[in-house]
C-alpha cells in the first residue's frame, strides 16, 4: 500500500442526497472536502416521494431553480385506501397540518435528482471523485481519519459516512442493528399507464394498505409511476411466489391495484429492497459522523428517508466546521449531534411502527379527531421533527396513540374491514 496520497480537511463517503448535501454545506463555507462515491451518476435509487421540509430545505440551500430544471410531479398530500376498494380513500392535505398549511412538495425520479445534488456539490468547491469505492477504513480518531479508496489510502481530520445502506463506518465499527419487528421486503417497478387523479390530485402518492404491509403508488412525471409492495418477510415466503413475481401477484390480488394498474406497462427499472430497518448507534463518534441510510433506516412508509438524511446531513457540515474552525468540544459536539439525530426522527419511528396495526389505520382514516391530532400527524408527516417536534406535536401524537390503544378495546371509529393478499382470492 503506497503512502497517503492526498489529504483533506473531510472526506465524505457516499455522493447521494446526505453526502452530496454534507459536502455542499462544508465546501460553501470553504473546508477542503473529498466526496468518494463508488457509483457513476446518474445512478438509480428507489425513493422518488419527498416533504414539504425537504422543498423548505433546497430553497434554502440555493437549490430551486436547478430543482425546476429536472421533470417532477408536485405533490400536495398522500391519499390512503385499504386495499379491498371497499371504503372511499381518504386524502391527507399538508394545507391541513397543525400549526399552519406546509408548501407543497414533488415526487421525482431519483437519478437526475441526485445527480442535480453532486453537481452542485462541486460548483460549491467540493472535489467529487465518482467510481471511487471506499474498501477499508484504516483510522478513525477525532483530527485524524484514513481510508483506503481502490488501493490509494487518503487521510483527512474528519470522515462523514454518507454511504447509504452500505453503511461502511456502522459494519466497521459493528454498529449495524437490524429492527426486527421491522424485517420487511420491498418489490418496486416503475410503470407506464397507471391510472392517473385529476387536478391537485394528480401528484399525490397513494398508499394502498393490506394486513400484509401496504403498496406505494407514487407518480414521478407525466408518464411513469414508481410502484412497490412492501410485505413482512414472514409473508413474503407465505406467498411462495419467486421474486420477480412477488409485485405483479400482489398487484393482481389486490383490488384497488388491480384497477389502478388495468392499463399499465412495466418499465425496465424493477427491484427488491430487503432487511431494511436498522440503526446505527452512535451516530457519531471519534473521527466520523454518521448521516442518511448509512445512521439509520426506518421502513419507508411516509417517504422520510430523504428528508431525515439531508436534513441531518446539514446539521453534521455544521458540527463539522465547529470542530475544525472553532475548536468545539468534541464530545459535547458529538452528543449534539446525535441528541439531534435521535430527537428528529423518534417520533416519526413510533408513527411507522403504529402504521403496521389495523386499529392504527382504522383512527387515521376516520380522519378527524379531537386537539387536531390528525392535523399533527400530517404536521410530522410534512417533515415538522427539526430539531425536535414542538410539544405541541409530541403530546397530541401520544394522543392519537392512546385513542388507538382506547379503540382497540372500546371501538369509538367504525371498524373497517381489513384485506389480506395472502387470503384473498
Ligand atoms: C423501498 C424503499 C422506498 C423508499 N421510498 C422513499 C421515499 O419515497 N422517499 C424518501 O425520502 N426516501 C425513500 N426511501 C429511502 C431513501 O431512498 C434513502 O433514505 C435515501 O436514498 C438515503 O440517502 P443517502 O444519501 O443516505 O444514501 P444513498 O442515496 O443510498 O447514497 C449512498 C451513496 O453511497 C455510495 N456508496 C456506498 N458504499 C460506498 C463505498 N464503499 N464507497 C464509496 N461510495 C459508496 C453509493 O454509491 C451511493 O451513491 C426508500 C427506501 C427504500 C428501500
Amino acid at each position: 500500500m503506497s503512502g497517503p496520497a492526498h489529504t483533506h480537511e473531510v472526506v465524505v463517503i457516499g455522493g447521494g442526497p446526505a453526502g452530496a448535501t454534507a459536502a455542499r454545506q462544508l465546501a460553501r463555507q470553504g473546508v477542503d472536502v473529498l466526496v468518494l462515491d463508488k457509483a457513476t451518476h446518474p445512478r438509480f435509487r428507489i425513493g422518488e416521494s419527498f416533504l414539504p421540509r425537504t422543498s423548505k430545505q433546497l430553497e434554502a440551500l440555493g437549490l430551486g431553480s436547478k430543482l425546476e430544471q429536472i421533470e417532477y410531479m408536485p405533490k400536495l398530500g398522500v391519499e390512503f385506501v385499504f386495499g379491498h376498494g371497499g371504503e372511499p380513500p381518504k386524502d391527507f392535505w399538508f394545507r391541513d397540518a397543525f400549526g399552519g398549511a406546509k408548501q407543497p412538495t414533488f415526487n421525482i425520479e431519483r437519478a437526475p435528482f441526485d445527480r442535480m445534488l453532486l453537481r452542485a456539490a462541486g460548483e460549491s468547491g467540493a472535489t467529487v471523485r465518482e467510481g471511487a469505492s471506499v474498501r477499508r477504513i484504516n483510522r478513525l480518531e477525532d483530527g485524524d481519519v484514513e481510508v483506503e479508496v481502490d488501493g490509494e489510502s487518503l487521510r483527512a481530520k474528519y470522515l462523514i459516512d454518507a454511504s447509504g445502506q452500505a453503511t461502511v463506518v456502522g459494519r466497521h465499527l459493528g454498529l449495524r442493528r437490524v429492527l426486527p419487528d421491522l424485517r420487511k421486503i420491498a418489490y418496486y417497478a416503475h410503470y407506464r399507464g397507471v391510472q392517473r387523479r385529476d387536478g391537485e390530485e394528480a401528484g399525490s402518492p397513494t398508499i394502498v394498505m393490506c394486513r400484509e404491509g401496504w403498496f406505494w403508488i407514487i407518480p414521478i412525471d407525466r408518464e411513469r409511476t414508481s410502484i412497490g409492495l412492501v410485505m413482512s418477510q414472514e409473508d413474503a415466503r407465505a406467498a411462495g411466489r419467486p421474486a420477480g413475481e412477488m409485485l405483479r401477484w400482489g398487484i393482481a390480488r389486490c383490488p384497488v391495484m388491480r384497477q389502478r394498474c388495468q392499463d399499465c406497462e412495466p418499465t425496465d427499472v424493477a427491484g427488491i429492497a430487503a432487511d431494511y430497518s436498522y440503526r446505527c448507534r452512535p451516530y457519531a463518534g471519534p473521527g466520523y459522523f454518521l448521516v442518511g441510510d448509512a445512521a439509520t433506516f426506518v421502513d419507508p412508509v411516509f417517504s422520510t428517508g430523504v428528508c431525515l438524511g439531508m436534513m441531518a446531513a446539514e446539521h453534521a457540515a455544521k458540527c463539522t466546521v465547529a470542530l475544525l474552525r472553532e475548536r468545539a468540544d468534541a464530545k459535547k459536539t458529538r452528543r449534539e449531534y446525535i441528541r439531534f439525530v435521535e430527537s428528529s426522527s423518534t417520533m416519526l419511528f413510533r408513527i411507522v411502527r403504529g402504521f403496521y396495526k389495523h386499529s392504527f389505520r382504522e383512527v387515521l382514516m376516520q380522519a378527524q379527531g379531537p386537539f387536531s391530532v390528525h392535523g399533527a400527524l400530517i404536521a410530522l408527516l410534512a417533515g415538522d421533527v427539526f430539531p425536535r417536534p414542538a410539544l405541541a406535536l409530541q403530546w397530541r401524537v401520544r394522543l392519537f396513540e392512546f385513542f388507538v390503544r382506547f379503540h382497540e378495546r372500546f371501538p369509538f371509529v367504525p371498524r373497517r374491514a381489513n384485506f389480506s393478499l395472502l387470503e384473498s382470492d
